[in-house]
């Protein structure tokens, strides 16, 4: 096949101890998915159910870079986050089936224009401008699930220069990753490369120039980002 000009390169995301990358498909995120959180966000986490966002494939950045702090916005803010990569093709999974689909876990940071959200969220507009910016999902190595297994529970926690920020257990998420996984493929087909970002806890907040931000999930190892100067 030919181009009118070169196609994009291949988005994608490291593999844990190798060399091979996970080729990213698209990128999903689920809304309010910690109680906690949901109320620090003036929402009942009791009453709805999950509802999903998403990033382009090509916003995802490797750990160990610096993000250079983003347009448009004075409220960047941290999210950390369990990411599932999904490495087989279903619908209408059931939750007895959905972690077959699944081929690794990651720990990611979903980058997040606060105020850019906020107001997308009260004027009932979408949500892309807060959330699907460039360079705005960073994502560590995949860990196969054929050597690391499954990830239901364990701390996942965030610091911004040492200090403590966010801290968790994974056991906390409202749907957990077979629910998402059998919800979100009655509405879509999963495809092989997508990911999908599970939802932060409690404590989310800002960034600023200078700032390291680390997030470590216990299990799956850790991730750190630079802020840049804005660009
Ligand atoms: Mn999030």
């Amino acid at each position: 096949m030919a181009f009118v000009f070169p196609p994009a390169a291949q988005p994608s995301v490291a593999v844990f101890e190798s060399d091979l990358r996970f080729p990213v498909r698209r990128i999903f995120c689920v809304g309010r998915n910690y109680a906690a959180h949901a109320r620090e966000m003036g929402k009942d986490p009791d009453r709805d159910p999950p509802f999903f966002f998403t990033k382009p494939a090509d916003a995802v950045v490797d750990s160990a870079e610096v993000v250079a702090y983003p347009p448009e916005t004075g409220n960047f803010h941290y999210e950390a986050e369990l990411v599932v990569a999904i490495g087989k093709a279903g619908s209408d999974i059931a939750e007895a089936q959905a972690l077959d689909h699944v081929w690794g876990y990651a720990v990611g940071n979903d980058l997040t224009r606060r105020d850019l959200q906020l107001a997308a969220r009260e004027q009932g507009r979408p949500w892309d401008w807060g959330k699907a910016f460039d360079r705005s999902a960073v994502i560590g190595p995949v860990r196969p699930v054929a050597r690391h297994g499954h990830f239901s529970s364990g701390a996942i926690s965030l610091s911004v220069n040492g200090q403590s920020r966010q801290r968790s257990d994974i056991d906390q998420l409202i749907w957990s990753v077979e629910e998402i996984i059998a919800i979100l493929s009655r509405s879509m087909t999963l495809q092989p490369g997508d990911l999908i970002m599970t939802g932060t806890p409690e404590g989310v907040g800002q960034l600023v120039p200078g700032d390291v931000c680390v997030v470590a999930i216990e299990g799956l190892g850790e991730i750190s980002t630079t802020i840049g100067p804005a660009r």
